[in-house]
C-alpha cells in the first residue's frame, strides 16, 4: 500500500515559516493555503474499463490514436457539391450522380454542375467541400435538384476531418476528473481502458459519549449520530474509499486506539467533535504524542474549531482533519477545507469551489473579521436574475437549514452587514453535496 510521502517540512515547521499565522486567530484564507500546500499527492495507479471510470481520476495524458472526426463529412442530410460551382447570383441546377449514406464513401467522381444525394455523417465525396440540406433545395427529382440562391456558401454544412480531436494531441490530461462527456470522448477515441489513480483511502469517526448509532435505544440526553452519515455522502460524492470507524468514546485510550487503526488503513483520516475548547484538551496530548497536529480557531462560522495535521503510527502517516462536532459546521468545514486538500491527495487539479454572485432578498447582518457560512436558497426573481435568501435559523447544529438549502451564502472576512438588493457570492449546492 501506498501511504502519502510525508511532507518536508513538518506542519509545525512549516506554520513556522509563516509571517502573520496566529492559530488562535486563522482568517479562513490562510487556513484554506495552510493546508492546500501542506497536502501531498498520493501515488498509485491502476488501469480501469471505461465502465469503472467515471469520476476517477486520470493518470496520464490520453493523446488521441486517431482523428475524430477521421474524414470531412457531412453535418446535414442533403447534398454535397464543389462550393465554386453556386451561380453568384441565381439559383443553380445539380445533376444528381450518385448518393453516399453514413459509414459509407463515395468513390465515384463529382464533376462540374453535379452533387451526389448524401446522409448525416457520410463521408464527403472527393472534391466536394459544401452540403445543402435538402430542405432548402428545390425541385428534387431522382437526376436533379436546384439550389436557390444565398441558401448555402461554399464550406457550409461540412465538418473537418479531426475538428473534434486531432491524431497525436492530447485528449484529456493527466489530473482531469472523468465526467460523462469524458467518457464518451474516449469511447469516441477506441479507447476502452485507461489508468486512473488509486482512489483516496479515508477512515473517518464520530467522537462523543453522547452519540448513539442507528439501531440503539436512545438514552437521556443522548443524540443520534449524524454526522457520519453526512461525512459518508461528502466523501462518496468526491469519489474516495471509506473506512467507516464508527462511534469512539471520548477518553483517551479508544481514540488513540482509532487513530492508531485510522493511520494504518488511510491516507487521511476525518473526525468530528472533539476539537472545541474544553473537549480538546486530552484529544491535544494524545495526537501531540501521535503526530503533529494543530488546533485552530478559524475566523468563520460556522467551524471556529478544527484540528489539521498528520497522525504516525507504525511507521505510517495520514492526514488528520480534526472537524468541529456541530452537524453544519461539519458540512462548512469539509467543504472549505477538507474538500480542496482531498482533491489534491487525489491528484487532481483541484479548482476552488465556483461562485456566482446573487441578490441578497433581505437584509443579513455580518461583522468584518470572519468568514461566514449562510444557508441559502437561490432562485430568480421576476426578471429573470438570480436572488438568494437565507434559510430559517441558522444556528450550527440546525442541520435543516444544509438540507433545505441548495447554496450556501459566503459573506467574505472583510465583509460587513448586506442590505437588501445587495450582490452576494453563493456556492451552488447541486453537483456538490
Ligand atoms: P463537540 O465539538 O464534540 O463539543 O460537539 C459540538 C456539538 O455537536 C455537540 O452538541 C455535540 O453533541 C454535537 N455533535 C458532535 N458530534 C456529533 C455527531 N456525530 N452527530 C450529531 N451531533 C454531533
Ligand atoms: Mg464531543
Amino acid at each position: 500500500m501506498t501511504q502519502p510521502t510525508l511532507p518536508q517540512p513538518t506542519l509545525t515547521e512549516f506554520v513556522s515559516g509563516l509571517a502573520d499565522y496566529d492559530p488562535n486567530a486563522l482568517p479562513v484564507a490562510q487556513a484554506q493555503r495552510i493546508v492546500q500546500e501542506f497536502v501531498q499527492p498520493i501515488h498509485g495507479i491502476e488501469t480501469v474499463t471505461i465502465w469503472q471510470a467515471l469520476d476517477r481520476v486520470l493518470a496520464a495524458d490520453v493523446i488521441s490514436p486517431i482523428s475524430v472526426p477521421a474524414h470531412d463529412n457531412s453535418a446535414m442530410d442533403g447534398f454535397a457539391f464543389q462550393g465554386p460551382d453556386l451561380l453568384p447570383d441565381a439559383a443553380t441546377q445539380f445533376s444528381i450522380v450518385g448518393t453516399v449514406y453514413a459509414g459509407r464513401t463515395f468513390d465515384g467522381s463529382v464533376g462540374r454542375g453535379e452533387c451526389v444525394r448524401i446522409m448525416t455523417g457520410a463521408v464527403m465525396p472527393a472534391g466536394c467541400d459544401t452540403v445543402v440540406p435538402q430542405e432548402f433545395t428545390q425541385h428534387a427529382s431522382d437526376t436533379t435538384v436546384t439550389v436557390p440562391h444565398g441558401v448555402v456558401r461554399t464550406g457550409d454544412n461540412r465538418r473537418l476531418m479531426g475538428e473534434d480531436l486531432q491524431a497525436g494531441k492530447a485528449a484529456l490530461t493527466q489530473g482531469r476528473i472523468l465526467r460523462s462527456a469524458d467518457l464518451g470522448l474516449l469511447a469516441s477515441l477506441g479507447i476502452g481502458q485507461i489508468m486512473v489513480q488509486r482512489r483516496l483511502r479515508v477512515a473517518f469517526f464520530s467522537t462523543g459519549d453522547e452519540l448513539r448509532s442507528l439501531g440503539d435505544a436512545l438514552d437521556a440526553g443522548c443524540i443520534y449520530d449524524s454526522n457520519r452519515y453526512t461525512l459518508f455522502g461528502m466523501l462518496t460524492r468526491l469519489g474516495c474509499e471509506l473506512i467507516d470507524m464508527g462511534v469512539v468514546k471520548d477518553d483517551p485510550a479508544s481514540l488513540e486506539a482509532a487513530l492508531r487503526s485510522a493511520c494504518a488503513n488511510a491516507d487521511a483520516i476525518i473526525t468530528s467533535g472533539g476539537v472545541s475548547v474544553g473537549a480538546a484538551d486530552y484529544t491535544k496530548q494524545i495526537v501531540a504524542q501521535l503526530g503533529d497536529v494543530t488546533f485552530w480557531k478559524i475566523g468563520m462560522r460556522p467551524g471556529r474549531p478544527m484540528a489539521f495535521g498528520t497522525v504516525t503510527s507504525g511507521g505510517k502517516t495520514a492526514y488528520l482533519f480534526g472537524l468541529p462536532g456541530n452537524p453544519v459546521a461539519v458540512m462548512v468545514t469539509f467543504y472549505f477545507f477538507a474538500r480542496d486538500a482531498l482533491l489534491r491527495m487525489m491528484g487532481t487539479h483541484s479548482a476552488p469551489l465556483p461562485m456566482l454572485r446573487a441578490a441578497s432578498a433581505t437584509d443579513i447582518r455580518k461583522k468584518p473579521g470572519r468568514t461566514e457560512y449562510q444557508r441559502g436558497i437561490l432562485s430568480t426573481d421576476a426578471a429573470g436574475n438570480p436572488i438568494v435568501r437565507i434559510t430559517g435559523s441558522q444556528g450550527s447544529g440546525v442541520l435543516r437549514s444544509m438540507s433545505e438549502a441548495n447554496c450556501m451564502v459566503v459573506l467574505h472576512h472583510a465583509q460587513s452587514n448586506v442590505q437588501s438588493g445587495d450582490p452576494v457570492d453563493v456556492v451552488v449546492f447541486e453537483g456538490l453535496v
